[in-house]
């Protein structure tokens, strides 16, 4: 067998604590992070048993899907929001684990704060109860949604058994065109691959885009990789991911960071190593992307037309299903369409980047009339800077609003719906049928062609708002 290893073989072979013949790996958790939804069930079935959390300190809890994101200091009016949001910190207390609860200045979406404060590293192994988990593999680590029982599981031994995935490594070569961000190329690659491409797969993305990429669009690429099929995705660290990692407040320091800098200067895949799969795409090929479907993979550069049932691979029956739903036809051109609503935030492009990139294009230019904008930060830390640095009053100018950190309509299990038959350009991960409320239509787009839309209320390539 090679020596030659790829950076996923070495995070895993390192945290195996365990190899099961013909079974699963018992893998030791780095980090263990914890919210509202997924956590209620765990620590039930962990005081049944009259077990303790093995590592408090490696586990942080923080509120953020069902969290309100206006007037966070009233009394949460959702009764089962309400009771989520007491027993994650009542447990938090109980069993002596860091809780960022709203109103906290740490709050946020976990896969924003997690960052934000140094506990996602290189190298580690990363879980959560949320599919999105993957966001943390931006910075070399393995990092994978968990289900509730797992999450018991880890809570109680800081480990769990997995069965070692295959590799993929996925390269997309050159650099990107004008107006194609992290995101396209996330949508790009989900549709060249579809929504199953990866399955079984743990995807490591390689290449001069990525090499050129902020550690933010890393983790908006690493967030997506669950929406091809993958386990997870990662991007090898290098000096930008070291520099962003440095200083936080949970990060290492002193002797501490040189000797984790010793191992994380070995994250890369060995010259050589060999993939089950590989492919590679051309950065040149991608323009800003719009799904027009009902899964991530329904995807196209946004002056393309929608694609006839009989050019997509899967049954057109159920592709001509979802486009019943989006009330959309074959051959129908996305651009100009008309909009209803734009969310701009979730663990997807919920960073200050994305705040940036939005506040270009409306900069100068007031919000289109018939169009609700939620624009809503992915933490406190996120807020903050969208203030300091005076996109604020931009946004404000032009005629938007700011909401308070939290989930929102990524998922609407807080009131941030859209109503049925409503359509909504949003940022986040998933255009499933009902995802921003029942009988809502989702668009997924970057942050420039969400802000193009909430200007001009229709779909618009953000090309043409752009300064050249
Ligand atoms: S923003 Fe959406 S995907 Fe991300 S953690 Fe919240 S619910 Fe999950």
């Amino acid at each position: 067998m090679s020596s030659k290893k790829t950076l996923f073989d070495k995070v895993w072979d390192s945290h195996v604590v365990e190899h099961i013949e013909n079974g699963p790996d018992v893998l030791f958790i780095d980090r263990h992070l914890v919210h509202e939804v997924t956590s209620p069930v765990a620590f039930l079935g962990l005081k049944n048993r009259g077990i303790k959390v093995l590592h408090p300190e490696k586990t942080f809890a923080t509120a953020d899907h069902n969290t309100p994101t206006i007037n966070q200091h009233l009394p949460v009016e959702d009764p089962l929001s309400a009771n989520q949001l007491k027993a994650l910190e009542e447990n938090s207390a109980a069993y002596g684990i860091s809780y960022w609860g709203l109103g906290h200045e740490k709050n946020g979406i976990v896969h924003v704060v997690g960052p934000e404060y140094g506990i996602t590293q290189p190298g580690a192994t990363i879980v959560c109860g949320d599919s999105h988990t993957s966001t943390h593999g931006a910075f070399g680590a393995i990092a994978f949604g968990i289900g509730t029982s797992e999450v018991e599981m880890v809570l109680a031994t800081q480990c769990i058994m997995q069965a070692k995935p295959k590799s993929m490594r996925i390269n997309v070569e050159g650099s990107l065109n004008r107006g194609v961000t992290p995101k396209d190329v996330a949508l790009y690659i989900i549709s060249q691959l579809t929504t199953s491409g990866a399955t079984g797969y743990f995807v490591e993305y390689a290449g001069q885009v990525f090499r050129d990429m902020t550690m933010e669009g890393r983790m908006t690429v690493c967030n997506l990789s669950i929406e091809m099929g993958a386990r997870g995705g990662m991007i090898a660290p290098d000096e930008k991911t070291f520099e962003y990692v440095k200083g936080r407040e949970f990060s290492p320091k002193g002797a501490a960071l040189d000797k984790a800098m010793t191992y994380w200067e070995t994250l890369y895949t060995d010259e050589g190593a060999q993939f089950d799969k590989e492919i590679t795409f051309d950065a040149s090929n991608i323009e800003p992307m719009i799904t027009f479907g009902t899964n991530p993979g329904m995807g196209i550069g946004i002056s393309n037309d929608i694609p006839n049932a009989n050019a997509v691979e899967g049954g057109a029956a159920t592709y001509q299903k979802s486009l019943q739903y989006m009330n959309f036809n074959e051959g129908d051109s996305m651009m100009g369409k008309p909009i209803d609503f734009v969310f701009l935030g979730s663990c997807t492009n919920g960073r200050i980047e994305d705040f940036r990139a939005f506040t270009s294009i409306v900069k100068g230019r007031k919000k289109a009339a018939n169009v609700t904008a939620w624009l809503v930060p992915g933490s406190h830390q996120v807020e903050a800077a969208i203030k300091n640095e005076g996109l604020l009053a931009i946004l404000n100018e032009a005629g938007f609003e700011l909401r308070e950190p939290g989930c929102s309509a990524c998922l609407a299990m807080n009131d941030d719906k859209v109503p049925a038959g409503k359509y909504a350009v949003s940022t986040s991960n998933r255009n499933f049928e009902g995802r921003q409320g029942p009988g809502s239509r989702t668009l997924l787009a970057s942050p420039l062609v969400a802000a193009a839309a909430a200007v001009t209320g229709k779909v618009t390539d953000p090309r043409e708002l752009m300064e050249v």
